[in-house]
């Protein structure tokens, strides 16, 4: 297993690379990141802010800080895809997993603001696996 992970956005823009030593790593299931990801949940590794080294695309870096709450959205202005952060306190680099291309060593230990979860979460665990689309 590699000590280095490399991670880059979709359309290739970013480009960048993190030590695969991270704190935890967290399925957010709040309000929040369903609208921030469209979908059920966010899955974020949380790490030291100083691992990362970018590449390439940084000036393609955008970023939302809520006015009201902790949190924020950085994505690639070119493709939207999430990106790592540093967040509002300074403390910890968070990293959406789906944005490495290679795999982290650490698995999910939470799944975090439950209560919050999609009211289709529950059905969506117990849907039909498919490799492709459904016949
Ligand atoms: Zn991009
Ligand atoms: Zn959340």
């Amino acid at each position: 297993m590699s000590n280095t992970l490399a991670g880059s956005c979709l359309c290739g823009t970013v480009t960048f690379s993190l030590k695969n030593e991270f704190k935890c790593f967290y399925l957010c299931h709040c309000r929040q990141c369903q609208k921030i990801t469209g979908s059920a949940h966010v899955a974020h590794l949380f790490t030291q802010p100083d691992n990362i080294q970018w590449f390439s695309g940084e000036e393609n870096i955008t970023r939302y800080d809520d006015p009201k709450r902790s949190f924020s959205k950085v994505f690639c202005a070119q493709c939207g895809c999430g990106l790592p952060f540093v967040n509002k306190s300074g403390n910890a680099l968070i990293v959406p997993a789906g944005v490495l291309d290679d795999q982290p060593t650490i698995t999910p230990s939470h799944n975090i603001f439950w209560a919050e979860r999609a009211a289709w979460y529950d059905a969506a665990l117990l849907a039909k696996h498919c490799v492709g689309f459904p016949e």
